[in-house]
């Protein structure tokens, strides 16, 4: 039995349909099998009629630690005893920005917020202020959140809305380029130069394909920001506490001027991080620019921050979840080629992008540095072999993206292979 077929799925899924919009709470999760989690613990997810998953999805990311990690829901639910959200400041707050600026290692100044997408625009927002212009660079493929100035369709030309409700006015002051390719950056920087207040990067591509920046590609855009007068932002929100403790900024030696942090931050829990200089940062503090939440840095979010930055802090497990990723990589390799399938892998281990080389190539002809060629790939074969992954008890992104915890290990990376395999077979 497939978990889609079960009976308490089935009735799930028709409540939710009457009562949630598409049956979702997010609209990436459209897409998802319709299997609902009853729990979640270390690498492993458990479905309402007991099934369990190795879990590759990490909830987009945010369990980089293991579900339910024991000491962060305990520091967690023992700082909420004490209180949730005072309006005002407590002890956790300031451990928690010490942290991020510890790890980090770079920044001076933090300010906390719920979500990345919020975040993105607090930097953005900061930016403007701090150059008095108005327009953003930024690139193909790289997702900064669901808000009206950041959620695009990529085609080439102009940027465009991407949703019904979107004014296509809130687009004005985005510029698009490829990826990957400082000689675009350069040409739009000699048009717009003097208009452009940030230039804003995942530093590595990881809400889709898991794309390394080419050599010298950050340093480059480091440069044309300043020599343009405008600021480099590290959108770091999958990049940050994953890639290494200080995130891509460390892996790949370039310091960006604003950085903006999420998901692995605080373990699961609903926190995002602005880090700068204090400089700039200070901006916020004389009032100068406005940033504001009520639940900015609640007991909940600072507790989550500081206990699981502790955890990352005191036993780093960036070697070992690298390994795990690169033996998945290497197994998953080999149980195509016995499939006679052209699975087709990229990433360094940490995290990593799963696809289908098209009809008539192989894997290895294919580069893919950008979003352009991400779409040469075979993304509907895809989506079908991580619904038959789903099904056999691996649960991944319909997009191709694979994450590692520090959760997995053999166990897990036996379980994922074997089912895996089963999964290639009709693939
Ligand atoms: N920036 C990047 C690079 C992301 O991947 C995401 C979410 O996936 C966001 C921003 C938005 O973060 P959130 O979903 O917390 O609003």
């Amino acid at each position: 039995m497939t978990t889609q077929d079960s009976r308490a799925a089935a009735d799930l899924r028709a409540r939710a349909l009457r009562v949630l919009p598409g049956g979702v709470n997010s609209n990436v999760r459209l897409d998802a099998p319709p299997v609902f989690f009853a729990r979640g613990e270390g690498a492993w997810l458990w479905d309402v009629d007991g099934n369990d998953y190795v879990d590759h999805l990490l909830g987009q990311g945010p369990a980089f630690l293991g579900h339910a990690h024991p000491e962060v829901v305990a520091r967690v639910a023992e700082a909420c005893g004490t209180g949730m959200v005072f309006g005002a400041q407590h002890p956790l707050e300031v451990e928690a920005a010490e942290l991020v600026r510890e790890l980090v290692g770079w920044a001076e100044m933090v300010r906390l917020g719920m979500t990345g997408t919020e975040t993105v625009q607090a930097a953005f927002r900061l930016a403007r202020a701090v150059t008095g212009r108005t327009k953003i660079v930024r690139f193909e493929g790289q997702y900064h959140g669901w808000l009206d100035n950041v959620l695009i369709r990529f085609e080439p030309g102009p940027a465009q809305v991407a949703t019904a409700g979107q004014p296509p006015s809130a687009l004005a002051d985005t510029i698009v380029l490829p990826w990957n390719d400082l000689g675009a950056v350069r040409a739009a920087l000699e048009l717009h130069g003097d208009d452009v207040a940030a230039i804003v990067t995942e530093p590595m591509m990881l809400n889709q394909g898991a794309i390394e920046p080419a050599p010298g590609f950050l340093a480059g855009l480091k440069e044309l920001a300043a020599d343009a007068g405008a600021l480099l932002i590290f959108d770091e929100v999958i990049t940050g506490f994953r890639l290494a403790l200080g995130g891509a900024a460390e892996r790949y030696g370039v310091t960006p001027d604003l950085a903006v942090y999420g998901k692995a931050l605080a373990g699961g829990f609903p926190v995002a991080a602005l880090a700068g200089s204090a400089e700039l940062m200070e901006r916020f503090g004389t009032a100068e620019v406005n940033h504001s939440g009520t639940f900015n840095a609640c007991v909940m979010a600072a507790a989550a921050v500081v206990a699981s930055l502790e955890a990352l802090r005191d036993d780093p497990p960036y070697a070992r979840v690298r390994a795990h990723g690169v033996a998945l990589m290497d197994g998953l390799r080999e149980a195509a080629a016995e499939a006679g399938v052209p699975l087709r892998l990229q990433g360094p281990g940490i995290a990593f992008h799963a696809s289908f080389a098209p009809e008539g190539s192989t894997p290895d002809e294919i580069d893919v540095r950008d979003l352009r060629g991400l779409r040469t790939l075979d993304a509907a074969r895809y989506q079908r072999f991580a619904r038959a992954l789903a099904d056999a008890g691996v649960w991944v992104a319909g997009r191709g993206v694979w994450y590692v915890s520090a959760a997995h290990g053999e166990r897990e990376l036996d379980a994922a292979l074997t089912r895996a395999a089963v999964a290639l077979r009709g693939a």
